[in-house]
């Protein structure tokens, strides 16, 4: 749900650039659905593939190459959708942010602190990468695992990344441009003092 908040935020953050409201919402659930589709490699784990190898979980569905490949792949979907609809002709700028918002799966997974790390330059290397520090507690997989153990997980990744979802929304919202601007502003700060705080909770808690 994280990967969809924080990908429908930057999509949002995009309208005032291109309005159109058939493209808009056409490209802000493309990008939703692009930033969720890379963890259906669980089901690697069914086919008996290890989760280390290069097409395991968190592997070449969660490489920049591979967001390359979904961002492309979306474009051309949403290009042969709104085909005919007249101003709704998807460009560079949804194509990008198809391919960030699918890369943003990746990278935002290598801020968790479990599983064995993101593949993130697969196929050129099959090495797993974690960023410098994981503030955010690793989701549990299955419906079993969430309802046991995935609230405290869920609200550190609201408290932590769903601020960007509610900056898209104020930035590619109606109303005075100020008003939004220092709304948005107002609320990255928050969200960065979340950031601190957490940090410093696991500083303490490796210090112990
Ligand atoms: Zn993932």
């Amino acid at each position: 749900m994280t990967h969809a908040a924080v990908a429908w935020g930057l999509a949002r953050a995009a309208r005032p650039r291109s309005p159109a409201p058939a493209l808009a919402a056409a490209r802000e659930r493309a990008c939703v659905v692009v930033a969720m589709l890379p963890d259906l490699d669980v089901l690697a784990f069914t086919l008996g593939i290890p989760y280390a190898h290069p097409l395991g979980h968190r592997g070449a569905s969660h490489s920049l190459l591979g967001a390359v490949v979904l961002g492309l792949g979306a474009w051309l979907l949403l290009r042969r959708l709104l085909r005919g609809v007249e101003g709704a002709r998807p460009g560079g700028l949804d194509l990008a942010l198809l391919v960030v918002a699918a890369a943003s799966h990746g990278l935002l997974d290598m801020l968790t602190d479990g599983g064995e790390g993101v593949g993130l330059l697969v196929p050129f290397s099959d090495t797993r990468h974690f960023w410098p520090r994981q503030p955010i507690p690793v989701s549990p997989i299955g419906l079993v695992g969430f309802l046991a153990h995935g609230l405290p997980v869920l609200a550190w990744e609201v408290l932590l990344l769903w601020p960007a979802a509610a900056v898209g929304a104020l930035l590619g919202g109606a109303g005075p441009w100020r008003t939004r601007a220092w709304g948005a502003a107002a609320l990255a700060l928050a969200a960065a003092g979340a950031w601190a705080w957490r940090l410093h909770l696991i500083a303490w808690d490796h210090g112990r």
